[in-house]
Parts: C-alpha cells; structure tokens; sequence
C-alpha cells in the first residue's frame, strides 16, 4: 500500500491491545486511523496472555496494584468497561475469583474479536512494517521499513522489551527521547529468578505454597521450584524489584516463610506439643503435615539435623533452627531470568513528560503515548492488559474531542 499521499487523522505504532483498543475507538468516532505493525499479524502477544487464556482484568482494581515513579492517581476501577467493550465485541467472560477470562478459555477469542472488528471498521493496517522514526512538521512523518505514513497525530503503543519473540522493540523509548522525553531505568518484570542456591538441586520440581519476602516487598503463593530457579505468582509479583537491583548490583537473598499461616512462637509450640506427643518419632515423620515434603527435608537439612533422628534427642536450639528455617528459609538470588523470558517491562516513557488526563506528551503536542511503552507496570492478575486498555481509554477521549 502507497500511503504517501494519503493524511491520517492518526497513525497508530503498534497493533497490539492497547493499538488496537485506541484504533477501535478512533474509527468507531468516524476518524481515519493507520495501524503500523512489525509482526506479519495483529496482537501475537495476546496469544500468549494468561497461560493462551487471557486474564484481562480483574475486579480488585485500582491505582494500589500498579507501580510507577509517578502518582498513578489517575487510575480508577474500570475493569467494567473493559469487560463490556469485549462483550460488544462477542467476547462474553468469566469471572474465576476475580480474574476474568474469556469464556471460551482461549485468548484466540480476544485476539480474533478485536482483528474481526478492525476489519470491520475498514482501518488501514500496514503489517510487517517496523517504524523506524518519527518526525513532525505540520503533519507527523512515520517513517517505517516500507513506507512513509503522514498524520495528524501519532500514538506510539509498541509496548517495551518484554517477550522479544512476540515482537518487541526499543522504538517507543527511541521516539520520546528523540522529542527531548526523558524515560526511565527499564527491568523484566513478572519474571522467574535466577538462583545457584544448592537446596534447588533437591527443590527442582516442588510446588509449594508461603510467602516470599525481599528486602521490603512480599508476597504469598505457590513457589516454583527449579533446578537453576525459582518462579511463580509470589516471585512474579517481587521480580521488578530484583530486575532493578540487578542493574544497580544491590542484589539481597529472598526469604520464604513456609509457614505463614502459623507465628514463629506459635509454630515453636506446634513442634514441641508434636515432639512430646511422640518422642520416638523421627523428625522428619513428626514434621509431617507443616508444609510440602521437600520443603521440610530442606528446613530439616538447613537446620543440620539427620532426616532419621528420633525427636527425643533434639534440643532448645534445634527446635529454634527448625522454626528459624521454617520462616527464613533462604535463597541466593543471581537476578532475574531476563526480558526474554519477562511478561512485563518495569519502566519506560517517564510519566512526567506526559498529560495523563490525554495521554499526549507535554513536550510534542500531537503525540500520544499508550499501554506497556510507559513507565507503569502492574502486578499479575490481568492488571497489564487493563492498563493497556485504560491509557488507550484516555487517549481516545481526548483525541476524538479535539479532532471532530
Ligand atoms: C507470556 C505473557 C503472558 C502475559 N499474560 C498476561 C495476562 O494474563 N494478563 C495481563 O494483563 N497481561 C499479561 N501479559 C502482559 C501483556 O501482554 C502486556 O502488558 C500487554 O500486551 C501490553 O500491551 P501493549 O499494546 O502496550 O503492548 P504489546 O502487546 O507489546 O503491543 C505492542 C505492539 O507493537 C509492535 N511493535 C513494536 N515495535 C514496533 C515497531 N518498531 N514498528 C511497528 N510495530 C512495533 C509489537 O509487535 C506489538 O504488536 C503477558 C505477557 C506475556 C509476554
């Protein structure tokens, strides 16, 4: 397609679900609307969301559950409109203990929906086209691997550097700072950790529920172990902060507490009232019931106690060392697993060069900012995609109120 001569009332950088919620939007207001995309197909990430089921929001939402160096105060529960401007689609959902998916339980739904409905609205959609620049005169230039796009406005919603098989690219930091943007110090986030602590050689396949603490931040629920690294939804959730750490080589170790259900005075007398019980047991039969199998060969191990000593022989100290372990159960962290392997980039178009009200930059006017591109990275639940579709959200309003 020859877009030289043709103006746009805007031109989209990126067709993934925040590019196509905004086109969506714009061309449903009657505006001309050119999504440019590298990948030869729209949103190939949103295959990939929620195991290929799509968690695309949740109904605890709010500013409290994204994470930014600026005041997400803007951020409201909108998880409704979310769920209904799917639901005009033909996506109905289903709310799993808050989390809502697609009924179908495929993310292909989500996908094909929203590719249905740009079909639908006749919007121009230049696949396997990488934009390479941007510039602006009295109209926006979008320069791409094929062709130049003219338009009024810009949006540039070409997410971070998260899952760089799906298509990724440094575009979006690269059009800011080339508008004078500042952006921030970007890390993988919603990631596994990387650890050559030796319990994992024993740990590797072990699903195990407790919270998992670093430095300040914890979270609880079913740690993953592998041989060479630890993930699941509680090591997700502190990723960010460890990514961060990395690149200022301030790594700390994580701690687990195995058994968070019990405090350690509590735990102290659950393990003596079962060492009295039954002094001829062994330790690792009268620890049975505290928390997984492995885990407790590990605490018991951690604490230098044989798996075969029979309770009668353990002292003071030991009971100490084994609600100690039970608590602080510890592993060396070597940083992240990367962005290759990250759902998320922490990090990105500072907000402090952009009108959140409108999402457009505060140093180019005409150029707007959407979805994982900015600097706010939200915790796992269907929180991304919900951000996603909010910067989307406020952008559109604004775009269709000054261009109609
Ligand atoms: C494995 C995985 C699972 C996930 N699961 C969930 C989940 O269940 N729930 C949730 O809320 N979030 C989830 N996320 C995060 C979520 O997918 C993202 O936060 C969200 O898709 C970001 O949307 P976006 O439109 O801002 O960016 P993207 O979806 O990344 O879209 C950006 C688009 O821009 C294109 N692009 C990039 N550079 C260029 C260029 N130079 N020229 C043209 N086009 C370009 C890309 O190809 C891409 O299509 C998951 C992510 C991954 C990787």
């Amino acid at each position: 397609m020859n877009t030289d001569e043709k103006v746009y009332d805007v031109c989209i950088i990126g067709a993934g679900f925040s590019g196509l919620v905004l086109a969506i939007k714009l061309a449903r207001a009657g505006l001309l609307v050119c999504l440019v995309e590298l990948n030869r197909m729209v949103g190939r990430r949103i295959l990939s969301t929620g195991n290929g089921r799509c968690n695309f929001t949740n109904s605890r939402m709010g500013a409290q559950y994204y994470y930014s160096n600026h005041s997400l105060d803007f951020i409201s529960d909108n998880h409704n409109d979310l769920r209904q401007f799917l639901n005009e689609l033909g996506v109905y959902d289903k709310d799993l203990d808050g989390y809502y998916y697609p009924i179908t339980n495929q993310a292909k739904t989500v996908r094909e929906a929203l590719e249905n409905e740009i079909s639908f609205l006749g919007i121009d959609v230049l696949l396997d086209n990488r934009v390479t620049e941007v510039s602006k005169a009295d109209l926006f230039k979008v320069t791409t691997t094929r062709t130049i796009v003219n338009a009024k406005k810009v949006c540039v919603a070409s997410g971070g550097l998260a899952a760089a098989t799906l298509g990724s690219s440094k575009i979006g930091y690269k059009i800011a700072q080339s508008f004078k943007m500042k952006t921030t110090k970007l890390s993988p986030a919603l990631v596994g950790v990387k650890s050559s602590s030796q319990c994992l050689k024993e740990l590797a396949g072990v699903r195990a529920t407790g919270v998992v603490s670093y430095k300040d931040y914890s979270c609880e629920g079913e740690i993953q172990f592998n041989k060479d690294s630890v993930s699941g939804y509680p090591i997700m959730c502190i990723s960010r902060f460890i990514g961060f750490d990395e690149l200022d080589k301030k790594l700390s170790d994580i701690r687990i507490d195995f058994i968070p259900y019990l405090s350690a005075e509590q735990l102290k007398d659950e393990l003596t009232k079962r060492f009295n019980r039954n002094p001829k047991a062994t330790i690792l039969t009268a620890l049975v019931g505290l928390c997984n199998e492995k885990a407790i060969e590990q605490v018991v191990s951690y604490s230098r106690i044989y798996g075969d000593t029979t309770v009668d022989r353990l002292d003071e100290e030991d009971v100490e060392n084994l609600v100690y372990f039970f608590k602080n159960f510890t592993i060396s962290v070597d940083g992240t697993k990367g962005f290759d392997s990250a759902q998320v980039t922490a990090g990105g178009v500072d907000l402090s060069e952009i009108d959140t009200s409108s999402m457009e930059s505060l140093k180019c006017k005409g150029l707007y900012f959407t979805g994982e591109v900015l600097d706010v990275d939200g915790i796992c639940g269907g929180y991304n995609l919900n951000w996603a579709y909010t910067s989307a959200d406020i952008a559109s309003k604004s775009i269709i109120k000054e261009l109609q």
